[in-house]
């Protein structure tokens, strides 16, 4: 497909891609799926070889957010039955990382609901900070706390943080639908105050809001321009007690689309498989690694993700390898200055979109962020030859078709699960 041949060449030369091809990824049909994921596979192990980035999750603070984010079950008037607690005691926050990290984790991503935190929030995460790295001195620690105000971000830095997450979710015509009590704009200005910092950022989307095949392109362009490392993409998780939750618009296939078109966009950057791919890709999460390098272990924020040994077990027999703490995420390029829009040849630039902090999709994702780059050649260098009809590499061809050969398989609740144990709780964290 030239379609195909023409995405693998710009991604492999960090080339942007056109709105209309990036369009056309999301319109392609089910018989081309395998390709798609196939071409996109290819630029993924350009920039990041076979190596799967794991990040661990830890709700300092759920629930009770005065804010209105529709997809969210922390928001002002949830009546979603999750875990409410206040802010967890640097010991207890540090207790729960070492579980994510024993467990293969190479990110901590400490997030709390809210708006955004005060001075005294502030000197509470760094305390926090402190903890998780006095325990384990190679972690990489991101926060997740919201609108940033002027500072915060260089308190952050100076306690240790290496990035900071606030997504942009969706489109910036389509933010207002989505959240009242702030701006599109204000999203961004704390990615870009993370960025004046020394902070890596994090930034992504939601995707299954409703939104049109443009929203998903005009977002995804954003956050080009925008150059975060890393971008988590989130599948709504339709929480019960949220004003999303009949929102089941996604199917697996239309999953890795999205996930396809996110990379070939954002070659380079570390795209995170985020909340809702137990939901939504089902059992065709294993094909999703082709497209991201890097994953949640265990659960999310508010919802239970499946258990992290099956993560750990799914990457293994897909072929693909947790990447150690010694190891690199970011291509070299990256590390010396950021790229993403800058680099590779290619035209201009799209719009923007962010999301914040205790925010998930749904709230059982997580927000989760870019490596603070470094340095570290990607491992495999392929060259810019055209794809293949066939699926490259990958330990099969991958499960044919889908769970079902419909559009929809309908509403799968019984996969929504909310957490009850980990963060905030009596119980082991699932790690
Ligand atoms: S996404 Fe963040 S700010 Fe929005 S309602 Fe949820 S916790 Fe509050």
């Amino acid at each position: 497909m030239d379609l195909l041949n023409t995405l693998v060449e710009k991604g492999l030369r960090r080339e942007l891609p056109t709105r209309d091809e990036a369009l056309a990824v999301l319109a392609t049909s089910d018989d081309d799926l395998l390709d798609v994921v196939a071409a996109a596979g290819r630029v993924r192990r350009q920039w990041f070889g076979r190596r799967v980035k794991l990040n661990y999750l830890v709700n300092l603070k759920s629930g009770l957010c005065p804010e209105d984010c529709n997809y969210c079950s922390q928001r002002l008037g949830s009546k979603a039955e999750i875990l409410k607690y206040t802010w967890l005691k640097p010991e207890e926050a540090s207790k729960a990382a070492a579980a994510g990290v024993a467990g293969g984790a190479k990110r901590v991503c400490l997030v709390a609901s809210g708006r955004g935190p005060t001075d005294r929030d502030v000197d509470r995460v760094s305390r926090t900070i402190e903890a998780i790295k006095e325990e384990n001195e190679d972690v990489e620690v991101c926060a997740c706390l919201g609108l940033l105000s002027a500072g915060q971000a260089d308190r952050l830095r100076e306690a240790g943080a290496d990035a900071y997450n606030h997504n942009l979710n969706t489109s910036e015509a389509t933010y207002g639908a989505i959240t009242t009590t702030h701006t599109y704009a204000d999203r961004v200005d704390t990615v870009r105050q993370a960025q004046s910092a020394g902070l890596s950022a994090c930034s992504g989307l939601i995707a299954g809001m409703g939104e049109s095949d443009e929203d998903l392109v005009d977002v995804v362009f954003s956050l080009r321009e925008l150059d975060p490392d890393s971008v988590p993409v989130n599948f709504l998780i339709p929480f019960e007690g949220t004003p999303l939750a009949k929102e089941w618009n996604l199917t697996p296939q239309r999953c890795l689309r999205i996930l396809a078109m996110t990379r070939f966009v954002c070659p380079d950057v570390e795209v995170r498989l985020a909340g809702g791919r137990e939901v939504h890709l089902r059992t065709l999460q294993p094909l999703a690694l082709h497209l991201v390098n890097s994953i949640f272990l265990g659960d999310y924020l508010t919802s239970e993700g499946q258990a992290g040994k099956a993560d750990l077990d799914m990457i293994a027999d897909a072929g693909f390898e947790v990447e150690g703490a010694g190891e690199t995420t970011l291509p070299e390029h990256r590390a010396a200055g950021g790229c993403g829009s800058v680099c590779g040849s290619g035209g201009g630039g799209g719009n923007e979109s962010g999301n914040e902090s205790g925010s998930e999709s749904g709230s059982g994702s997580g927000g989760g962020c870019g490596t603070a780059g470094k340095s570290g050649v990607p491992e495999v260098t392929e060259p810019a030859t055209a794809p293949t009809g066939a699926p490259t590499g990958g330990p099969t061809g991958g499960p044919t078709g889908g769970p079902t050969g419909g559009p929809t398989s309908g509403p799968r609740t019984d996969l929504v699960t909310v957490r009850r144990r980990g963060a905030g709780t009596e119980l082991a964290p699932n790690a």
